[in-house]
């Protein structure tokens, strides 16, 4: 992710979308925060310390490799409901990360 002057200026002050806290100029100029646009055009920002905290902790995660030639973005998208998080790096090809359903 490339992290310009205009990316971190955007970030201060906007509510990561893990923990509703705000991100604050530090940790934005610190690039301590992801940021993607989804399809939608919604922007989303995260700490990089909660998107970890929430997809770790000893939890087996299945990762697959989407092909989406109908969503052109690139970022990472987090789905709540289906609690999984989607990352494309390159557009129409990226990887999901989901919890292994026991
Ligand atoms: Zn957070």
């Amino acid at each position: 992710m490339d992290y310009d002057k205009k990316l971190i200026l955007k970030a201060v002050n906007k509510r990561c979308d893990v923990c509703k806290d705000f991100i604050t100029e530090d940790e934005a100029n610190n690039c301590e925060f992801y940021y993607s646009r989804t399809s939608g055009n919604r922007d989303i920002f995260v700490h990089i310390k909660c998107w970890l905290k929430a997809w770790t902790g000893g939890v087996m995660m299945k990762i697959k490799l989407i092909v989406t030639w109908y969503d052109i973005w690139i970022g990472i998208f987090i789905d709540r409901t289906k609690k999984a998080v989607y990352i494309f790096l390159v557009p129409c090809i990226g990887i999901k990360i989901s919890k292994e359903v026991s």
